[in-house]
């Protein structure tokens, strides 16, 4: 068991207080109840209100307590790095892949307006850049960036000096830079989207943990210890933390934990030297090295930790090095803050929505990359839900959950890989282009 720490994170630490909510008492009934407050089950329900929808939301702990209020904040309108426009088509089809690219390439200019609507601080659309570590990393993100520019969007290929200059780190052979990216507080997001529920007559509920989902008439009736919602359709946006709740989304994904910390404060002088573009950066080795400045002046980043006992206290030395090592204008480098959150992965790296019964249903849209994604994956699920658009018509197949094959295997793969992942990083990055 790995001790709980969203109370232990920087944005824990920094965020103003979110609005208060109540929690669930007595019988309520909407047109629709979702199930989870992180980034997709708000922009959904904002969607759904928008449509004029009556929309339930019940939270077990408070919005953005899962991966959205700790994560790194990176605003990221692209894929994982194998996954171009063309392999969405090749998953997809033509007409869906390239619907979804054309909304994955749009999420970063959607969630910044949105932040500017909303008020939400700490939003920073400063571009989000992709150094490649080797010769090779650098020909497929000028494939990338080639694919982009031909749906239209603002995607540039940057060379060495330009690296060089934005992120004040030697090295890297260039780069792929989307300036309509960039990052913000993740937790103040949560709290604004919130904040935007309520003032959108959504009910929105905290310290509500669903215990059952079962059918009630025509539809489907959540409980909760304190009372239950009953509505015609429910949607369970619980990402990663579904477990018992519907073991059978549950299963079809691999919950991966990744490990953030934030350094002691920098000075002006030091933030002018490193990563002076304030760019967030996330290159292209297998096991990634991702750094953000934080609005109090602190490195930001993480990467995969062994959910093993004592690991925390490791990694954590761990990441201190490895920040001193790829930032060396740092000086000696302590984490002051040192917290988990969990990805849920899919094995094509690709989201979901899964129709579980007539009515119920179950989007899963994380993949470590989910917070631009979300706010455009919720909108479009919003319209699919209020019968703006067919399924055939839905940027993602409706699918049923199929379970991932030798899952506990599968879940401890990542971290078995990462020495031999770090080695191979190690030697492309070393040979010469
Ligand atoms: C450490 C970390 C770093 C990351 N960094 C980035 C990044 O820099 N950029 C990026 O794009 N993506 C990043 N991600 C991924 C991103 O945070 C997620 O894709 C996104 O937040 C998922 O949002 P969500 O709403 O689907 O899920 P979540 O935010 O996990 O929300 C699910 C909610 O459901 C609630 N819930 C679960 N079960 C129940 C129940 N039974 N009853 C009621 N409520 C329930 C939970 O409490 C939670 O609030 C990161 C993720 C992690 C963990």
């Amino acid at each position: 068991m790995v001790a709980e720490t969203f109370d232990r994170s920087l944005w824990s630490a920094i965020t103003p207080p979110g609005p208060d909510l109540p929690s669930l008492r007595g019988e309520v009934t909407a047109d629709i109840v979702l199930v989870g407050a992180g980034y997709l089950g708000m922009t959904t329900a904002l969607t759904l209100a928008a449509e004029g929808l009556t929309v339930a939301l019940v939270e077990a702990r408070e919005p953005g307590w899962g991966a959205s209020g700790r994560n790194t904040g990176f605003v990221v309108p692209t894929l994982k790095k194998a996954l171009s426009p063309a392999n969405v088509r090749a998953a997809f089809g033509p007409r869906r892949g390239e619907a979804f690219s054309r909304m994955i390439g749009g999420s970063g200019t959607r969630l910044f307006e949105l932040a500017r609507e909303q008020g939400i601080e700490g939003a920073e659309q400063t571009g989000w850049l992709q150094p490649a570590h080797s010769g090779a990393a650098m020909a497929a993100n000028a494939a990338q960036v080639a694919e982009w520019q031909a749906l239209g969007f603002d995607v540039r290929q940057l060379g060495r000096e330009d690296v060089a200059a934005r992120t004040g780190m030697d090295g890297y052979h260039g780069a792929m830079l989307i300036p309509t990216g960039g990052q913000l507080n993740p937790l103040a997001y949560a709290r604004g989207l919130a904040r935007a529920c309520q003032q959108a007559g959504v009910r929105l509920f905290a310290a509500s943990p669903v215990t059952g989902i079962a059918r009630d008439g025509l539809g489907w009736r959540v409980s909760t210890p304190g009372g239950s919602v009953s509505a015609p359709r429910a949607v369970l946006t619980t990402n990663a933390l579904v477990g018992r709740l519907c073991p059978a989304v549950d299963r079809a994904v691999i919950p991966t934990r990744s490990f953030q910390i934030a350094t002691q404060r920098f000075g002006a002088e030091t933030q002018a030297r490193v990563l002076p573009a304030r760019s967030p950066v996330a290159d292209t080795r297998r096991h990634l090295f991702a750094a953000r400045w934080s609005p109090d002046g602190r490195i930001v980043g993480g990467g995969l930790v062994h959910p093993g006992p004592g690991r925390l206290a490791r990694t954590r030395r761990r990441f201190e090095q490895r920040f001193a090592r790829f930032l060396p204008q740092l000086g000696p480098v302590r984490a002051d803050y040192a917290w988990t959150g969990t990805v849920a992965v899919t094995l094509d790296a690709l989201p979901r929505l899964h129709r579980l019964g007539d009515g119920l249903w179950a989007p899963i849209a994380c993949n470590g990359r989910g917070v631009a994604l979300t706010g455009a994956f919720g909108h479009e699920l919003g319209r699919f839900l209020a019968g703006r658009v067919t399924a055939e018509e839905f940027v993602v197949p409706v699918t049923t959950p199929e379970p991932v094959p030798l899952r506990a295997l599968a879940t401890l793969a990542p971290y078995a890989w990462l020495p031999w992942s770090e080695f191979r990083d190690r030697i492309e990055a070393e040979r010469p282009s």
